[in-house]
């Protein structure tokens, strides 16, 4: 028997060792379309609960938008259900290359590749266009999904200290020998709700001769005054040479992503991205939802103004109840709790008043800076966020931490 008893132990064991940690996984069932409403079915078996959705990355409430689900339905119906096919033997149709043309416009690019997933264009991209003659520097707290990309990439790879721009700059001297050198940074940090400092990043790569990589997936289609992300807010548009997102979070939230960027490295990655060439290209259904995303964003900022708008109020309501925050100004709004046990007390308290909202701890965010890591929607009215609020303060003065400094609160709790 070759998965044999001592084999199914070993793996237990491994098993156990995640619960004993206090950092094993439990996925709570959503008996719903997802929305700002939903209705949660935890622990599994128990009975469904309505509670107020402030964790999801369904930041333009487009994910279960009527338009949205037309033009999927539309996509199915003209084009089918799956294409049972890579881009390249037989697998793109008319939407796809229309999908990248959109895409590029919308981002202010050369060309845009589509990719299953975000984590696949990460996955692939550098592979494509490096070699060992080159170097890889990136912040800090770069996505998982860039890690990896890193990994598989034959070029020297070395960091900076997180948005440490005398840092980058140092490094940028210290591999100024390289055939090419490519800075790489998130856009919106999902953990923190910061953003990189996309400008002066771009004044570094032009003085030191280096390409610009930016994961925009935290903020394409709402970040910047027309939502087309961090290259708009701080007003760097086509000065980014490579840019990666995910039709998953605000563009609709299906599935699917891109690069986008030079015309040279996009078809780079259509010859040799191993993602790109070796799995199944993105479904018809979710190639239109996302082109109907794209047409509803040009036509109107609508979306990305109450967004903000919501954001901004969720942000004083917080402030003003005496909550300590990670600053910010994007709609991911960290609340600091700072210990663990705490943070998933939070947590569980939320929900009882109708709340959802995760608590992070470590590894996923550093020792001692435990968190609710709220995210807010277009698709939240006033209503939502007042309840939220309410919820939020009640539970607050349960365990006394409102007007707190971040030592008072680790005096009681600990880190
Ligand atoms: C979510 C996320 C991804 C992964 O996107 P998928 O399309 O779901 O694979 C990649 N990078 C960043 C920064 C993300 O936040």
């Amino acid at each position: 028997m070759s998965f044999s008893k001592s084999i199914r132990e070993l793996y237990q064991q491994e098993i156990k060792e995640i619960q004993g940690q206090g950092i094993f996984k439990e996925e709570r069932f959503i008996h719903a379309p997802q929305a700002a409403d939903i209705e949660v079915e935890f622990p599994t078996g128990a009975s469904l609960k309505k509670v107020i959705n402030m964790c999801s990355n369904n930041y333009l409430g487009l994910s279960s938008h009527p338009d949205v689900i037309k033009a999927a339905h539309e996509g199915l119906d003209h084009r089918g259900y799956g294409m049972s096919s890579v881009r390249f033997i037989c697998g793109t149709q008319d939407i796809h290359r229309e999908l990248e043309n959109k895409m590029t416009e919308f981002l202010g690019t050369e060309d845009t590749v589509l990719f299953p997933s975000c984590m696949d264009a990460n996955a692939g991209v550098f592979e494509a266009i490096l070699n060992e003659n080159d170097v890889m520097i990136s912040d800090r707290l770069v996505h998982a999904s860039i890690i990896d990309g890193i990994r598989l990439c034959k070029a020297q790879h070395d960091t900076y200290k997180h948005s440490n721009m005398s840092h980058l700059e140092q490094k940028l001297e210290l591999h100024a020998d390289k055939r090419l050198k490519v800075i790489i940074t998130d856009g919106v940090f999902s953990m923190d709700g910061d953003t990189a400092k996309m400008d002066e990043i771009v004044a570094l790569a032009e003085k030191h001769d280096a390409l610009v990589f930016v994961d925009d997936s935290h903020s394409s289609g709402f970040i910047g005054k027309t939502g087309r992300g961090t290259h708009e807010q701080y007003n760097v548009l086509g000065k980014i040479d490579i840019i990666t997102t995910t039709f998953g979070k605000a563009l609709g939230g299906a599935s699917g992503g891109c690069v986008s960027g030079r015309k040279e490295i996009v078809e780079l990655c259509r010859q040799k991205a191993r993602p790109y060439l070796f799995s199944n290209t993105m479904a018809p259904v979710i190639v239109s939802g996302v082109i109907r995303v794209l047409d509803i964003l040009s036509q109107s900022t609508e979306r990305r103004d109450k967004l903000e708008e919501n954001a901004n109020y969720w942000r004083k309501g917080l402030t003003d109840a005496g909550f300590v925050l990670k600053e910010g100004d994007t709609p991911i709004v960290p609340v600091m709790l700072f210990n663990a046990k705490l943070s998933q007390d939070f947590s569980k308290d939320l929900y009882q008043e109708g709340i959802y909202a995760i608590g992070f701890f470590f590894p996923v965010v550093p020792k001692g800076q435990a968190r609710i890591r709220t995210q807010i929607s277009a698709g939240h009215e006033k209503h939502h966020l007042d309840k939220a609020l309410e919820a939020f303060i009640k539970v607050g003065k349960k365990y006394d931490i409102l007007g707190k400094t971040k030592k008072e609160i680790i005096d009681v709790y600990g880190m």
